[in-house]
C-alpha cells in the first residue's frame, strides 16, 4: 500500500511539474504564436468574418497550414509592423508573417525562411497626376509610408523627399485622398488592392529603382527545427498549387467586401 502511495505521488509531482513547465515558462507548446500587422491586404488584414476570428489573408492561411502540420493551433499577436522582429527575437511570438521582406538589417535579427511571393513597390498618385513618374519625380515632394516597411527604407535613401510616416497604410492613402502628401510609397500588392477600391487614385513603378523584393516568414535566430518545418510546408504549398488557390480566394474575399 505505501508503495502505491509513492507511485501516486510521484505521478503527481510530475504532473505538477509538465504543468509548471508551460504555465511557469509562459509557452504553451500546443501554440504557434504569430506576430504580424493586420493592415497589409492581401496579406494580413482585419474582417468581420475571417479565416482565424477576425483575420484573413495569403499570410493568415499559409501561418494556419504550418500550424496545422505541427499540430499546433495558431494564435495571431497583432501590433505595429516595427514591433514584429523584436517580439520574435524575445520569443514573445514564435513566427513574424508580415508580408516581410527580407533584407540584410533583417538578417542581423532573424532567420528568415524560404521565399513564398516576391513583389515591387508602387508608387500610389492621383489618377489625374502626370509628372510623378519615377522616384527622382518624387524629390521636393511629400510621400506617405508606413513606418519601418521597405518602402521607407527605401524612400529614406533618397535627398529632397520629405516622408511622412504613418502607422497603416489606409491611413497613408486618406492624406493622399486629401492632399496632404503627393504620393504614397508601399508593396505593389496592397497598392493594387487600395488601387481597386479607389478609382481616384493610381499605380506608378519604377522596379528600377525599387528592384524585387521577396517575402519571408521570420524566425528566432538558430531555430532550425522550426525554420524546417515551415519550409517544407511552403514547398508543398507552393507545388500543390494550393498557394496560388489561397491567394484567389482571398483576392475573392476581399472584392466582395
Ligand atoms: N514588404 C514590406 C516590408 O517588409 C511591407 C510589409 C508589410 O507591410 N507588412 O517592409
Amino acid at each position: 500500500m505505501k508503495k502505491m502511495w509513492k507511485v501516486v505521488a510521484v505521478v503527481a509531482v510530475v504532473a505538477l511539474m509538465a504543468s509548471c513547465l508551460v504555465a511557469c515558462s509562459g509557452k504553451d507548446d500546443s501554440k504557434l504564436i504569430m506576430a504580424t500587422n493586420a493592415e497589409f491586404p492581401p496579406f494580413e488584414y482585419v474582417t468581420e468574418k475571417g479565416l482565424l476570428g477576425e483575420f484573413d489573408g495569403i499570410d493568415v492561411a499559409i501561418a494556419m497550414e504550418v500550424a496545422s502540420k505541427m499540430g499546433k493551433q495558431l494564435e495571431i499577436s497583432n501590433m505595429v509592423f516595427d514591433s514584429i522582429i523584436p517580439s520574435v527575437v524575445s520569443g514573445k511570438a514564435d513566427i513574424g508573417v508580415a508580408g516581410m521582406t527580407v533584407k540584410p538589417e533583417r538578417l542581423e535579427q532573424v532567420d528568415f525562411s524560404d521565399t513564398y511571393w516576391v513583389a515591387m513597390q508602387t508608387i500610389v498618385v492621383p489618377e489625374n497626376n502626370t509628372d510623378i513618374t519615377n522616384v527622382d519625380a518624387l524629390v521636393g515632394k511629400t510621400v506617405g509610408v508606413v513606418t519601418g516597411y521597405t518602402g521607407d527604407m527605401a524612400v529614406s535613401e533618397v535627398e529632397g523627399i520629405k516622408v511622412n510616416r504613418y502607422q497603416k497604410g489606409a491611413d497613408a492613402i486618406v492624406d493622399l485622398k486629401n492632399g496632404k502628401v503627393d504620393a504614397v510609397v508601399i508593396d505593389a500588392p496592397t497598392a493594387e488592392n487600395f488601387i481597386k477600391r479607389n478609382p481616384e487614385l493610381k499605380g506608378v513603378s519604377d522596379d528600377e529603382f525599387f528592384g524585387k523584393e521577396e517575402y519571408a516568414i521570420a524566425v528566432q535566430k538558430g531555430n532550425d527545427d522550426l525554420l524546417k518545418a515551415i519550409n517544407a510546408t511552403l514547398a508543398e504549398l507552393k507545388e500543390s498549387g494550393r498557394l496560388d488557390e489561397i491567394a484567389a480566394e482571398v483576392a475573392e474575399r476581399l472584392a466582395n467586401e
